[in-house]
């Protein structure tokens, strides 16, 4: 027998009152890509939006191996044991490929996977970073309606995702090591220009020397970047996410950025600026993925790009045809 699915209203108010099965279940509906599931989705984070908002949300990234998760466990532990309810998504575009290169991996986070507190959920997968994002966007008021108070957004320091995610979240956190007094090689301007913090892990064992000069280094290195928006001094400083140590003043960094954000009206104009952002976002990607599905545009493509490649039209007049095509049929 197939157990009859909950409706929207039914996941809705079960979500409200914390439960961690509805909350996965809406999740996969959001994730879904039938058009039934669509509308049934829409319908449950219409139902949660009211009770979203009331969170603090936190993007971590880093590259492979820097010791992510090692992190994200021993943060995602203190945190609950301070009373925080706390979600953990993921947004690797990749893993449609690698079938999730991040969290997909179920021994990782074993600890904070356990804990009653605490909701760890697998990036989505898809062919497009807009896609991952614009469902990531959708779990996170998923999980705030359903109680979660601290929501981290974990991302691999490797490819655009890290300014979707930069997009989605209140505070960014770059995760580093220490290497051998290159520390400021390799590294995107970039992902340090968006960090709010830049947190050097492995500052354990023979380690703690080199971890105390990068923070030196990059703290000179930050002086070098133009003053932020929101007026806050992105800050550095070494743990140890192996042995627990400096985790506790990472989470004080954290909440002295709130505070302040929160008391100069920063925290909620970035996030209504970060609303319209992905408004528009979600239009530019149904826009493409509509016309690019579009059957006569499918087979005029393949046409155009032969005769674009044979330089029998131009690039541009092929281009202007086929919008031309598309947008003529739907007057
Ligand atoms: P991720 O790929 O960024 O998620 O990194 P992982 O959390 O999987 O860690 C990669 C490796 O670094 C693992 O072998 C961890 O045990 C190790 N590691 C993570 N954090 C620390 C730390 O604070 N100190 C030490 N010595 N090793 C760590």
């Amino acid at each position: 027998f197939r157990r009859k699915q909950p409706s929207a209203a039914e996941l809705v108010s079960n979500i409200l009152k914390g439960d961690k099965t509805a909350l996965s279940r809406a999740i996969t509906l959001i994730e879904s890509t039938n058009v039934d599931h669509l509308a049934k989705a829409n319908e449950v984070i219409q139902g949660c939006l009211p009770h979203a908002n009331k969170s603090v949300r936190i993007g971590i990234t880093g590259v492979p191996g820097v010791g992510k998760s090692t992190f994200i466990e021993a943060f995602g532990k203190h945190l609950t044991s301070l009373g925080k309810k706390v979600a953990v998504l993921a947004v690797d575009p990749s893993s449609s490929i690698s079938h999730g290169s991040i969290l997909g991996d179920k021994t990782r986070m074993e600890e904070l996977v356990k804990d009653e507190n605490a909701f760890i959920r697998p990036s989505a997968s898809g062919d497009s970073l807009g896609g991952v994002a614009r469902k990531t966007r959708e779990a996170i008021i998923l999980c705030e309606a359903c109680g979660f108070d601290t929501i981290i957004i974990e991302t691999v320091g490797v490819g655009q995702s890290e300014t979707a995610v930069h997009s989605m979240v209140d505070f960014f956190l770059l995760l580093k090591i220490a290497g051998a007094g290159d520390e400021l090689q390799g590294i995107k301007r970039g992902i340090m220009e968006m960090a709010d913090a830049i947190v050097i892990n492995k500052a354990d064992g023979d380690n703690i020397a080199k971890a105390k000069l990068a923070k030196t280094e990059f703290n000179r290195a930050l002086h070098l970047f133009p003053a932020k928006n929101s007026g806050w001094t992105p800050k550095v400083t070494t743990c140890s996410a192996f042995e627990k140590t400096g985790i506790d003043n990472v989470w004080s960094i954290i909440t002295d950025y709130f505070q302040l954000v929160k008391e100069n009206d920063y925290f909620d104009y970035k996030r209504k600026e970060q609303n319209q952002f992905w408004m528009m976002e979600t239009i530019n990607e149904q826009l493409k993925t509509h016309f690019y599905n579009h059957p006569e545009i499918i087979t005029l493509l393949e046409q155009n790009k032969k005769a674009v490649q044979n330089n029998e039209v131009s690039p541009f007049a092929a281009a202007q045809l086929l919008l031309n095509q598309y947008f003529n049929n739907r007057k």
